[in-house]
């Protein structure tokens, strides 16, 4: 089934539009490029609204909410998020505050948010510029981050202070809202363990970052876990999607609600596997992470975009060294050199 897009007007901001029955779509601005992200609330009997993902913290997003729940006139009764990103939780302890609401992530969600929107809490970051070194990055560029995370433009600032409560949603659990009930399914790789709902009546897949329409969420490997396989983890959390109906409509987090899960999940595994076939051709000689960079993004890459870019050169590379088909080794400067065997 190809990907066709639902026929409904993308909601302005401030604005809610109905997306199948009892599920308002809304958007909320980001000041990235990737410029929004999309939120759902979906009608809990008829005390309020569920409510899955919340928006990035910032002064705008609030005042829209305000507008929003103006517009709503009925409480928000659930506050659900499906992973830790800024864009999906960053406003979920203002709403949880203002309607006493309970507050349901994954278990590693919730803690990994916690811990890294908290700060380094005086540790030395040695092992943040050893990141950097390692994926060949230039020592001014080294500085730079330093600088930046002294100044604390972490994640943090985009998190409005998590709820000290929460409620574990788990592989196989379901949650209620009004008379319906949403099974939890767990994608991994982009977010440590990624909720996804899905709505057997009625065929409706909440996806989060999970499964994106037009763009390919971002697989990275970060300085806390450098030795993770990311991508590993997101391959083989992608096919249990498949075993859902053919015609499920999907609502992701970003661009537009679509239907055609089956062919959006096949493009996505065969992206990264054309990845992994390019570096396997460029590898033939030993390269550093960000030496690789032009073979994955063709696009100018922006301080922001570097960032994730790096994360996503390094989640492929790590992918191909544990395969067995690469070797990787330290070299002189300190950087990662990864070559095909
Ligand atoms: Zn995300």
């Amino acid at each position: 089934m190809p990907i066709s897009y639902i026929d409904v007007p993308i909601p302005d901001a401030g604005n809610v539009q109905e997306v199948a029955p009892g599920i308002l779509w809304l958007r909320m601005p980001l000041p990235f490029d990737l410029d929004h992200i999309n939120l759902y609330l979906i009608k809990d009997g008829e005390n309020g609204y569920a409510l899955i993902d919340t928006g990035i913290g910032t002064s705008k997003v609030e005042a829209l909410w305000e507008t929003i729940l103006n517009k709503l006139n009925k409480p928000i009764t659930k506050v659900i998020v499906t992973h830790m990103h800024p864009d999906h939780i960053g406003m979920a302890g203002f709403l949880v505050d203002r309607f006493r609401a309970p507050f349901f992530m994954s278990h590693s969600e919730y803690f990994v948010c916690r811990a890294l929107s908290a700060g380094s809490q005086g540790a030395s970051d040695w092992q943040d510029d050893e990141y950097l070194v390692r994926c060949g990055m230039s020592a001014e560029y080294v500085a730079k981050a330093k600088q930046a995370r002294k100044e604390g433009k972490g994640m943090g600032q985009f998190i409005r202070p998590i709820p000290l409560k929460y409620e574990r949603l788990e592989a196989g659990n379901s949650i209620s809202i009004g008379h319906e009930k949403w099974q939890v399914i767990i994608g991994r790789g982009h977010s440590p363990e990624h909720v996804c709902l899905f709505n057997k009546q009625t065929e409706i897949l909440i996806s989060g970052d999970h499964v994106l329409p037009i763009i390919s969420p971002n697989i990275g490997v970060y300085s806390t876990e450098p030795n993770a396989n990311s991508l590993a983890q997101y391959l083989s959390t992608l096919p249990q999607f498949l075993d859902l109906p053919a015609n499920t409509l999907v609502l992701p987090s970003h661009k537009q609600p679509f239907i055609g899960l089956h062919t959006r999940v096949d493009e996505l595994i065969k992206h990264h596997h054309a990845h992994l076939d390019n570096l396997r051709e460029y590898c033939r000689e030993g390269k550093t992470i960000k030496d690789c960079l032009p073979i994955l993004f063709r696009r100018k890459l922006n301080p922001h975009n570097m960032f994730f870019a790096i994360a996503e050169a390094f989640s492929h590379l790590n992918y191909l060294y544990y395969s067995g088909e690469f070797s990787r080794h330290v070299n002189a400067d300190g950087q990662f050199i990864f070559q095909r065997i």
